[in-house]
């Protein structure tokens, strides 16, 4: 069976960046599922994916434009430290999740000022070309329930 749209493929991968340091990749014996076609990754790994059958290996560099996108510094903002309830824990690089217009979006504290914090609601993945090297290690046709509801269920997915 080959990687398309609504199949549920499995992949061990590294991810690096254009100086080759690993910035994120599966756990051993624990590969990421995600249903194929849908946006549940990025593009860039989709495509490079798409047709590929269990065991082969895929070795891909994707620019910013087809995965987290380029940056964008309107995306950083200055917020007063006192809207913070937590202020005195906050220092750089940490990172919270904070509910938007545009959705649920993540933040990270890029420089903590004397009465303000300066946050970055970039990706921190965005503006970079990443560098994969993905091993497929299922592929198999989704239910009519995973379709419908848009992710996987069982090992690796979802229960509901
Ligand atoms: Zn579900």
């Amino acid at each position: 069976m080959n990687v398309t749209k609504e199949n549920v493929v499995s992949i061990n991968y590294t991810l690096k960046n254009d100086d080759g340091q690993v910035l994120d990749s599966s756990a051993d014996g624990n590969p990421l599922v995600y249903l194929h076609g849908v946006g549940q990754i990025i593009p860039g790994l989709e495509k490079a994916l798409e047709g590929k059958t269990k065991g082969e290996k895929v070795n891909v560099t994707i620019p910013p434009e087809e995965a987290y996108g380029p940056r964008n510094d309107q995306m950083i903002q200055t917020v007063p430290k006192s809207e913070f309830e937590d202020a005195d824990t906050i220092e750089v690089g940490v990172q919270f999740q904070a509910d938007t217009q545009a959705g649920p979006m993540i933040f990270t504290v890029i420089e903590v000022k004397d009465n303000d914090f300066v946050l970055d609601g970039n990706h921190p993945l965005a503006g970079m070309t990443l560098h994969f090297d993905v091993e497929v290690s299922d592929v198999r046709a989704a239910t009519a329930e995973e379709i419908s509801h848009g992710h996987v269920h069982g090992p690796g997915g979802h229960d509901h």
